[in-house]
């Protein structure tokens, strides 16, 4: 498998952050989004630049990517999968090579999100790389996935109805208005906070809420966005199933 380390990222959400992406075939097998077009990753230039990491006509190996995390600045704050997901095949985390990029990347905030299952073996690797300060965020399908999600102790993200973005043709006092009637709660009662990127120009270089390395007050949620936030929205309505996993 394939990594790609880029010194600074032109994503305008994230902001100039190097950020790194893996190969497919990180990406776990159960993630819902997979295949069915909700991965925003799989269209459009990010799934270019992910097929050049597959191929590996850029980036390289597990050994060389640990060495250039090494060697980012003692603060900087990056990305990890922009594309791609832990180190592991499909499903599994691979812990010897998670526990490797922790130690390398000795405390700086990562910004790092997870759609591997939480079985027993990944959540154990995902709290040792928490205790040396490498932060992974569970990502939930929906709001009753993230209730499950977060009795496991770490910080959660939610993909939102499409109904929490803010609309284009919205002031933000109309969109504040509008959110003010959703619910703001999972239905366990934790907080919900609407990543502030999504419907401002804040990017996440100067917010950095899920580079938190102690526990969140609040899940981080994403309203369903773009081309395809149908079935994206679909999977994250309330009364949709949780997904396996
Ligand atoms: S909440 Fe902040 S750090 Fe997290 S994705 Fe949104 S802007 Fe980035």
């Amino acid at each position: 498998m394939n990594y790609s380390l880029i010194p600074v990222s032109r994503n305008r959400k994230l902001g100039p952050m190097p950020t790194a992406t893996s190969s497919r075939a990180t990406c776990p097998e159960s993630c819902p989004l997979r295949g069915n077009g909700g991965c925003y990753a799989e269209h459009g230039p990010m799934s270019l630049v992910w097929s050049r990491v597959d191929r590996g006509d850029s980036g390289g190996d597990f050994d060389t990517f640990v060495k250039e995390v090494e060697q980012l600045p003692r603060r900087q704050m990056w990305r990890y999968g922009q594309a791609g997901d832990l180190p592991g095949k499909g499903d599994e985390i691979d812990r010897e090579q998670l526990l490797r990029l922790a130690k390398a990347n000795r405390g700086r905030p990562v910004i790092a999100f997870t759609h591997k299952p939480a079985t027993q073996a990944n959540l154990e690797s995902l709290h040792m790389a928490r205790d040396l300060g490498f932060t992974v965020n569970l990502s939930a399908n929906n709001v009753h996935h993230a209730d499950e999600l977060v009795e496991h102790g770490l910080n959660v993200v939610v993909v939102l109805p499409s109904n929490y973005e803010r609309l284009p043709s919205e002031t933000m006092t109309e969109y504040r208005a509008r959110l003010n009637q959703l619910p703001k709660n999972t239905p366990a009662g934790h907080r919900i906070a609407v990543c502030p990127a999504t419907y401002t120009d804040t990017t996440c270089l100067q917010c950095g809420v899920c580079a938190t390395v102690e526990k969140r007050p609040a899940i981080i949620g994403f309203p369903a966005h773009g081309t395809k936030k149908k079935q994206v929205s679909a999977m994250a309505r309330e009364d949709s199933p949780v997904p396996a996993g």
